[in-house]
């Protein structure tokens, strides 16, 4: 029988190797603000260069790490920099970077309650703060998902489950047409044809339009389909447009379909008083998905699926195993339906079984902190679009193409004598121009035929200076055009 130790390093050289990502960690982060704010140029071949077969011997981690910190780490957009206002931002607290650490290697199991009891209630704790910040009721539940995407999967499969029969073929849902494309996936993964996802047209204000909802629900009804249910939005990514919450739920209480709040870019602004004002109607939904790794400032990979009635959740996800560890308490139920909802088996509430305990990484930033500094960074973000939205008017030929509902502002350039295809083609070659400076970073969009520049402040490190930059460039970029 042969043996090898060599996996089980010594606490001295597990030390070493923390203390050398600790000074490449401590370095990156703080030349930050000097970093390009993207920065691809040759990642291509960088990337291609990278790729090897199997090795069969190891090598120093000093060499790892300078490949990773010198060569591969730089050659991408510089996402949690203050200059990022691409996409939708969040900027990756480090706090959790060291919650991650913890967590992982510890390396507890928290699929099944009665394997670590103490973690899966930090984790159903932070479900409960998300519940309190939009205002759910105690009913209420939810569990930490990589991302919206899945959050926006499970909660339609939530929805299929709660509101259609097994043969569910003929569910009709609605969306807008500025709703994000991983709800028309999320409906193609749940099972449903393409066609069932029913696109409505949105308002001048990007919203979703309430007459034409409820128009194509009874065209659809009277067609003998069954419209089950309807998805808003708590901010879209183009614009962060809200839709009218209050309009679409009594639609939707009135229709009995199930209401899913996208929130995954603007539904923590709810810890602000204007996000609340604008978001009117967001406790109103049966189901609302959220992204702590957007609004909450938390690395990638962390999500949330709130559902007003928890038990539907469970129903939807829950299947028992006889090799799995006893549920909860020490005697094990004989139905999903037995088990006691205020302790939480993830495995039942979602579709993984075993996973990383994200809980942490949540938790640990809020109790060093408190929510407040996280409450002050979204509402400063709000001031910033608004500062900037100000600051574009300025701008000659500059229009402002949605004005910010919660902190992203779109806009374009105009010129006069251009068709529709020059001003995307003047629009698109502008972004590069601002792009190029690397102070910031923005992105673009379709809306409708125009192509839209668009503003997204959202990471925690940016700042009234960081955006005076953006608008200093986009200025100069201006005159170049
Ligand atoms: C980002 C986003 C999603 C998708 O979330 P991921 O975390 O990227 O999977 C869904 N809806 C909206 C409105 C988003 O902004």
């Amino acid at each position: 029988m042969k043996e090898d130790r060599s996996l089980e390093i010594s606490g001295d050289a597990l030390g070493d190797l923390i203390d050398a990502a600790k000074a490449r960690i401590l370095e990156h982060i703080e030349t930050l603000p000097l970093q390009p704010s993207a920065d691809t140029d040759g990642a291509a071949a960088m990337a291609r260069s990278l790729a090897e077969p199997l090795p069969r011997r190891g090598r120093p981690y000093e060499e790892l790490f300078d490949l990773l910190f010198q060569r591969v780490i730089p050659k991408s957009f510089t996402t949690a920099g203050p200059g990022y206002l691409a996409y939708i931002p969040g900027g990756g607290l480090p706090q959790s970077a060291v919650a991650d650490l913890i967590a992982d290697a510890t390396n507890r199991y928290v699929g099944v309650y009665a394997a670590a009891p103490g973690l899966a209630q930090i984790e159903t704790t932070v479900t409960r703060w998300f519940c309190e910040i939009v205002g759910y009721p105690a009913s209420a539940g939810g569990i930490l998902t990589s991302g919206g995407s899945l959050s926006n999967f499970s909660a339609l499969v939530t929805a299929r489950w709660d509101r259609l029969p097994e043969n569910f073929l003929s569910g009709i849902i609605y969306v807008s047409d500025q709703t994000h494309h991983s709800i028309q996936k999320a409906a193609m993964l749940a099972g449903f044809p393409a066609g069932n996802v029913r696109a409505i047209a949105s308002d001048e204000k990007f919203r979703i339009r309430i007459t034409e909802l409820s128009r194509a629900i009874a065209a659809d009804r009277a067609a003998g389909r069954t419209p089950f249910a309807v998805v808003a939005n708590a901010g879209t990514t183009n614009t962060g447009a809200v839709d009218d919450l209050i309009a679409v739920s009594e639609i939707a209480r009135v229709e009995r379909l199930w209401l899913h709040i996208d929130g995954a870019y603007g539904g923590f602004f709810a810890l602000t008083e204007r996000g609340r004002r604008t978001m009117a109607g967001l406790e109103r939904g049966d189901s609302i998905a959220l992204d702590p790794h957007k609004g909450l400032f938390l690395p990638y990979g962390t999500g949330a699926l709130l559902v007003r009635d928890a038990g539907a959740l469970r129903r939807a996800h829950g299947v028992m195993a006889d090799y799995l560890p006893e549920m909860q308490e020490s005697t094990a139920p004989d139905s999903v339906e037995a088990l006691s909802p205020e302790l939480s088996d993830f495995h039942l509430l979602s579709p993984e079984l075993s996973r990383a305990w994200r809980g942490l990484r949540v938790w640990l930033p809020i109790e060093m902190h408190g929510i407040e500094p996280f409450r002050t960074n979204l509402d400063e973000k709000l001031d910033l679009a608004l500062w900037a939205t100000e600051e574009l008017k300025k701008i000659r030929d500059i229009e402002i193409l949605a004005e910010p509902q919660l902190s992203i502002v779109a806009f374009r350039l105009v010129r006069p004598g251009l068709d529709l295809k020059g001003l995307n083609a003047l629009n698109r070659g502008l972004m590069d121009r601002v792009n190029r400076r690397k102070r910031i970073y923005v992105s673009g969009t379709m809306l409708g035929d125009i192509f839209a520049i668009r503003f997204c402040v959202l990471s925690f490190r940016t700042h009234f200076e960081r955006m005076q930059n953006g608008l200093e460039d986009l200025r100069a970029a201006v005159q170049e055009c």
